[in-house]
């Protein structure tokens, strides 16, 4: 059988088995506190499948007002994330590259962000290889509250006929919101995130007054309407919101094997 056929057999599987089994972590009536152990797969959610749409040309220059946070020509405003030492990303010819080489981790921007319009290019490598979450995959951390992948996480990723789960795939609110279509260009080819991002507020208390928001647009086609984030994205688990101020914007360098892809044209405008 077919690796397709196989997959929508495994699909409908765990579908018919999802109306009758507990989650994990909750027992047969459905209430947390189970004893099984959360994997990945239990919050990996594979259809439906976002519809694929032709993606028309990038035309983004900064306005006016926006602030530059890559010109092409060095990373003044960024830094590492895991000792804030500088950002030891490759800038060339006008492109940011992540340094996958020597394991130089995340980089985030010097300042702190709330609320804001974002606009960035990427540009998976038309070399790339890997399969699933291990072909191209960074990440646009729209608040950086924490070392590593801490964060709330626009997934970045070769989904151009790449298979993954849908809350995976490019356009991703990781783990919570796959995106409206699959707006993705081939590899080698740039292509652009417009996002709208605000951020949760907190009682002080530490409670959730409300929560983030995202709108984003990949390519110019709308792939996260206004949706209300549940917490910071998480690989295992369900996400648990933990107050936090202004954070620094985070840019994810991946640990699969695939050839490191590129960045430009990254502005930002601060909302009040
Ligand atoms: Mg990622």
């Amino acid at each position: 059988m077919r690796r397709a056929a196989l997959m929508t057999l495994a699909s409908a599987l765990a579908s018919a088995l999802m109306a009758t089994a507990p989650l994990a972590g909750q027992d047969a009536a459905g209430r947390q506190g189970g004893t099984a152990k959360p994997r990945p797969a239990d919050t990996e959610v594979w259809e439906p499948v976002p519809p694929i749409v032709a993606a028309g040309p990038t035309d983004a220059a900064p306005p006016a007002d926006a602030l530059v946070l890559f010109n092409g020509l060095n990373l003044d405003e960024w830094v590492n994330t895991r000792d804030k030492s500088p950002a030891g990303w490759t800038v060339a010819d006008g492109i940011l590259t992540v340094n996958k080489a020597n394991k130089s981790g995340n980089i985030e921007t010097k300042r702190s962000f709330s609320n804001y319009q974002l606009h960035l290019e990427y540009r998976i490598p038309a070399n790339i290889t890997g399969t699933d979450q291990a072909r191209g995959n960074s990440g646009l951390f729209l608040a950086s509250t924490g070392p590593g992948d801490v964060g709330y996480e626009l997934q970045i990723l070769d989904s151009y006929h790449n298979k993954t789960y849908v809350n995976g795939q490019a356009g991703a609110v990781y783990k919570q919101y796959p995106p409206l279509v699959n707006a993705s260009r081939p590899p080698g080819e740039w292509q652009s995130y417009d996002v709208v991002w605000t951020a949760p507020v907190f009682n002080t208390d530490g409670t959730v007054r409300t929560p983030a928001y995202l709108t984003a647009f990949h390519n110019g086609a709308l792939i996260q309407n206004h949706v209300a984030l549940r917490g910071p994205t998480l690989y295992i688990g369900p996400p648990v919101y933990k107050a936090h101020g202004p954070a620094p914007i985070k840019l994810q360098s991946h640990g699969d094997p695939s050839p490191p892809i590129s960045f430009r044209n990254i502005w930002v405008r601060e909302m009040k």
